[in-house]
């Protein structure tokens, strides 16, 4: 395949893309190919790395109004929910709910997901569904499994038996929960454990971490703690931290250097975040995300995540990574340029460094798998959520989308639209 004319992120114009057996082979311009190679003009539209979650739950998606609705809208209210939920899943429905996300996930240009998966339930079922569903979808999309207690590791009683076994049969990172931890004894306790469990296993640590708007919540602490005393640099995500919102400024600004020498990653999920978080307070209302221009300026690879699709704790979202960036560039105020732009990262490369992802980002040698935006740069593809024309794996189109009347910022009316008025 040889794509002609696009423009990349570093803002380069008219560039050509050649891809043989799956990789790019040569990026440059006025590139020849072999007579019979399939063309494709990207039109200066901005061909970008592929779309990476770092925190999604698949299963738990597009179960929205199983049994019931969140009617409060909290977080306990959706942990309850899932609860009731879980007796009734069955294999099939789980595989058939996460293939269909796959789907919708795909054809955003989402190709690499790191999905927690609930191991409180002694049949592991949601377990053998994904690691079922990471098979079938290899092809087009890297999914990697974290083993999360969603009941808590030591309040639910198998929890720690049931995570061993999780990771024994296949999954890849190690997750935890300690705010749903009962007492502060048991929070550091289940991050000791879990901590020392990766580092002896060799794997990654993802936690949902400070899930809540207490301002003496100290979870993300013990984790950084923990990560540096067992050398996981790198290796440790902290998943929410949403209490950092409402912490101290003389206590964060400790924390945030503990965190940054520890080589903490830290995802935030801008769309569930600002959603669940400040179901108590009356007004002012806090706004329940983590402080990621504080995080990225101490040096911290900060992603964004997706979290939730129609499920327990969130009604809307359809895998578009754009809309995720979007709602993060709001709720953190990241409105200058090189912060809007840092909103993309925290979508694409960002995430890709949590899951530990090889070879990726359009360089010669590298697996040919990208993303053709109806944009010409990273923040038009924000402001317009841009479609996404074509989305390729391994060098093969695996969806493909037609261009809209976007509001580009040209001069005269978009093409594509039958106007009926004159103005
Ligand atoms: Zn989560």
């Amino acid at each position: 395949m040889l794509i002609r004319n696009a423009t990349l992120l570093d803002g380069r114009t008219g560039i050509d893309l050649l891809v043989e057996r799956g990789r790019f082979v040569a990026i440059g311009h006025n590139l020849q190919a072999a007579v019979g190679t399939p063309v494709v003009d990207a039109s200066g539209h901005l061909l970008s790395p592929p779309f990476v979650d770092a925190h999604f739950h698949l299963d738990a998606t597009l179960s929205y109004g199983l049994p019931r609705v969140n009617e409060s809208g909290t977080l306990l209210e959706g942990i309850a929910l899932w609860g009731e939920l879980k007796p009734l899943l069955t294999q099939e429905a789980l595989v058939e709910r996460a293939l269909q996300y796959c789907d919708w996930a795909v054809a955003k240009g989402l190709l690499a997901m790191r999905s927690h998966v609930d191991v409180c339930d002694d049949r592991l079922l949601a377990v053998q569904a994904l690691l079922h569903v990471k098979q079938k979808v290899k092809p087009y999309l890297d999914l990697q499994l974290v083993a999360f207690p969603q009941d808590g590791l030591l309040r639910s009683p198998s929890a720690l038996a049931n995570l061993k076994r999780a990771l024994d049969l296949g999954v890849d990172v190690v997750g935890g929960i300690p705010h749903f931890e009962r007492t502060m004894a048991d929070w550091v306790e289940s991050v000791r454990i879990l901590c020392e469990l990766a580092a002896e296993r060799g794997l990654m640590v993802d936690m949902h971490c400070d899930e809540s708007d207490d301002p003496l919540s100290r979870h993300v602490e013990t984790l950084a703690f923990q990560a540096h005393r067992l050398g996981l640099h790198g290796r440790v995500t902290g998943s929410h931290l949403t209490s950092m919102h409402s912490m101290d400024n003389y206590y964060v600004s400790k924390l945030i250097p503990l965190m940054s020498e520890a080589g903490l990653n830290a995802v935030a999920n801008p769309l569930i975040n600002i959603t669940l978080q400040g179901r108590h307070d009356s007004y002012p209302k806090r706004r329940g995300m983590t402080r990621v221009p504080e995080l990225m300026a101490a040096g911290m690879n900060v992603g964004f995540g997706h979290d939730c699709v129609m499920d327990p704790w969130y009604s809307l979202g359809c895998g578009d990574m754009l809309e995720v960036a979007h709602m993060g560039l709001h709720v953190a105020q990241m409105t200058s340029q090189a912060q809007m732009r840092a909103c993309f990262d925290a979508v694409t490369v960002n995430n890709a460094a949590i899951l530990g992802l090889q070879d990726y980002g359009i360089e010669v040698g590298h697996p040919a798998d990208f993303v053709l935006l109806q944009a010409r740069s990273a923040i038009e593809a924000i402001r317009l959520r841009a479609v996404r024309l074509l989305v390729v794996r391994r060098g093969e189109v695996v969806a493909r989308t037609p261009a809209c009347a976007a509001m580009l910022a040209l001069p005269g009316r978009p093409p594509g639209v039958d106007w009926i008025f004159n103005r």
